[in-house]
């Protein structure tokens, strides 16, 4: 998607850690024009799924699902990242490592959510090694709900996650990969899609 390459290559500034930072367009200021575009281009790739349910996890998932699923009229559920589990009868349970924060969360979804005639799509803002996505994956399949497919923003094509995915027979699309970027020089490549 051209117009949030150009956004990323105008306001993304590459860290090191492979961490791309869009704190002033879709992670922290979300610029919202731009999110309606993207939202649109979700629906114009899964047109063919019978989606009914978008799932995401927070917290920067949420915008991103929730415009997208103003395409879909559907719901969305976002996975909580919780402290502790209490609740484990009424909830499906996964564990989730942060790319970002370098920690393991326990991640949850009550139950009356997901079942298991929901066709779901998951959306997210980034892919990097795949673990937040094959935590939603797991969750769904906890419910016995059919993974329709998954909607990234920016996918880092230099991470595996993409790759295992998809390997799975996943379809994952992605708004934009980036397959290098440079921390020294701030330069960004994206594969042709
Ligand atoms: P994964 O689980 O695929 O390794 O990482 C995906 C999650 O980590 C996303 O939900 C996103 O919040 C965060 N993340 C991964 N890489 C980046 C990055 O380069 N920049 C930002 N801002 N978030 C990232």
């Amino acid at each position: 998607m051209k117009l949030l390459e150009e956004k990323i290559l105008q306001d993304g500034i590459v860290k090191e850690g492979n961490v791309l930072k869009v704190d002033s367009f879709l992670n922290h200021q979300l610029d919202i024009d731009l999110f309606t575009e993207m939202g649109k281009e979700f629906k114009r790739l899964f047109a063919d799924r019978p989606v009914n349910k978008i799932l995401t996890i927070e917290a920067s998932g949420i915008a991103i699902a929730c415009i997208a699923a103003q395409q879909f009229h559907v719901p969305v559920v976002f996975a909580k990242k919780a402290k502790s589990i209490n609740l484990e009868g009424e909830m499906y349970t996964t564990k989730i490592e942060s790319f970002t924060h370098k920690r393991t969360y326990d991640v949850i979804v009550a139950k009356k959510f997901l079942s298991a005639d929901d066709h779901i799509l998951i959306i997210d803002d980034f892919l990097a090694n795949g673990c937040a996505v094959e935590g939603l994956i797991d969750l769904i399949r906890s419910a016995g709900a059919t993974v329709e497919g998954v909607g990234i923003a920016i996918e880092k094509g230099f991470q595996q996650g993409g790759k295992n995915l998809r390997n799975k027979g996943i379809r994952v699309e992605s708004l934009a990969i980036v397959d290098s970027m440079d921390a020294a020089t701030g330069k960004i490549v994206f594969r042709e899609q």
